[in-house]
């Protein structure tokens, strides 16, 4: 399956061309600078994603991340695109920039012991207070 996805001025177009993961909405206090609010990422597989016209997307070190985690964004128009870290197979990226997000779902709520007093999980969601556990079960990929 492949999906295409973009920033909002079209500097920048992507596509994914193998499974998407199911969405974890990042609280943390650096996805709510960097989006505004809770960050909404599904992840594809790093091999998988193909960025076309590169040079129109900026790399910036998040920079309170124990992963060393950079967060990629269109240098004209901004948009808050992806996340990656060192030695990941796996690249964030933002569910709400992908052209067709039908059939995602939300798995979880992560790092809401960050999140803001107005925005919280829904009610009956799966939300941790930090990272996505390692005892949680499996994200699956559709
Ligand atoms: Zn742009
Ligand atoms: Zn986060």
């Amino acid at each position: 399956m492949r999906r295409e996805g973009g920033c909002l001025c079209g500097a920048v177009r992507y596509a994914v061309l193998g499974r998407l993961r199911e969405i974890l909405v990042c609280h943390c206090l650096e996805c709510r600078r960097w989006a505004g609010r809770a960050w909404a990422a599904t992840a594809a597989r790093a091999a998988e994603l193909e960025i076309d016209c590169s040079d129109g997307l900026a790399w910036v070190r998040s920079p309170r991340s124990a992963r060393r985690a950079e967060r990629g964004f269109c240098r004209s128009c901004g948009s808050s695109l992806l996340w990656r870290a060192p030695g990941s197979e796996t690249v964030a990226v933002a569910a709400g920039s992908l052209d067709d997000t039908a059939g995602l779902r939300v798995a979880a709520h992560i790092w809401v012991s960050q999140a803001t007093p107005w925005d919280p999980p829904p009610p009956g969601m799966p939300a941790y207070p930090h990272g996505y556990p390692a005892a949680a079960p499996p994200l699956s990929w559709g």
